[in-house]
């Protein structure tokens, strides 16, 4: 390429720079010196310059665009699908993972489902669909299943419960982590059946268990709450089990005591489809109160 000369000269450079700094634009700024000199070169045609200076300009702002979104969205802990072995878990379809990676699943309003055991990638799968998410634009927010229930009780408390719901149900993706590791605090079943139901057919979830859905009865207080509860995310769901064992403990398996060792989840079939009304937190019902 013939190198270029600069018409206009020193006047239409400060103008340009006037232009980048009304226009806010600082990392395009920054680099017009070095594109320039590219282009004098004569190693850079003035298109390319013209797509570097915007290049720099947007490359900038997407980084700070998708940093702010994964905090807002608590995505604190990054983890990535290329950070992920699939080699290490021969059970998980990577082509399965990178379809969900596409994000329809986002569009289309569904439940994604990881089971498995402790250790297993299921919330570094989980966090790493949310920061794809991110990337391509979408809002999503991360929290434990104990964070959301605690929240809306004390919402509920405070008198702000429709607030707060209406809160969760804004992200296009609500990523639910440990589904099972604790039971939910007493009415908090409840809570998080609002919540389902507000979000169903209206916004994407990804929840994480390391408890079959037939021992969702245990870990929501009661099977009439479960059983509600599954009828809504289990309608447009995909269901990923992940078989194998802690990459925590890979290098230590053999100290895990027997008895211990992965157990699969079973998934019983999904439960019929139930329309009506929530179940209701009673003070004498057995199943809410045991
Ligand atoms: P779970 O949520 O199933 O209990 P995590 O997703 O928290 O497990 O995984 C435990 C740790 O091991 C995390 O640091 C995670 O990044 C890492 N990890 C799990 N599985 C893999 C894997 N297949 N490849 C790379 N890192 C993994
Ligand atoms: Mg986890």
């Amino acid at each position: 390429m013939s190198a270029a000369t600069l018409d206009g000269g020193p006047a239409t450079l400060d103008r340009i720079r006037q232009y980048l700094v009304g226009l806010k634009m600082p990392r395009a700024l920054e680099a017009l010196e070095h594109i320039l000199r590219r282009l004098e070169r004569g190693e850079i045609s003035a298109l390319e310059a013209i797509d570097a200076l915007l290049g720099e300009e947007l490359t900038l702002r997407e980084g700070r665009r998708v940093k702010a979104a994964l905090k807002i969205g608590r995505l604190t802990t990054i983890k990535t699908l290329t950070g992920f072995d699939f080699s290490f878990q021969p059970s998980l379809d990577r082509d399965r993972i990178m379809t969900l990676a596409q994000l329809d699943f986002v569009d289309r309003h569904e439940v994604v489902h990881f089971l498995g055991q402790p250790g297993c990638g299921k919330t570094h799968l989980a966090i790493a669909l949310g920061v794809e998410a991110v990337k391509a634009g979408r809002s999503v927010y991360f929290a434990t299943l104990a964070d959301i229930v605690g929240s809306l009780a004390k919402a509920e408390r405070e008198g702000t419960l429709r607030e707060r719901l209406r809160f969760l149900c804004r992200p296009q993706l609500l990523i639910v982590d440990e589904i099972g590791y604790l039971p939910v605090i007493a009415g908090g079943g409840n809570l998080f059946f609002q919540l389902v139901n507000a979000r169903y057919e209206r916004g994407a979830m990804i929840l994480t268990s390391n408890r079959g859905f037939s021992e969702w009865g245990d870990v929501f207080g009661g099977t009439v709450v479960a059983s509600a509860l599954l009828d809504r995310l289990l309608h447009h769901a995909v269901v990923v089990q992940i078989e194998g064992a802690s990459y925590r403990l890979r290098r230590h398996a053999e100290l895990i005591p027997e008895n211990t060792r992965i157990r699969p989840i079973t998934t019983p079939p999904p439960a019929p489809r139930r329309r009506g009304r929530p179940p209701k937190a009673r003070p004498a019902d057995p199943e809410t109160n045991p």
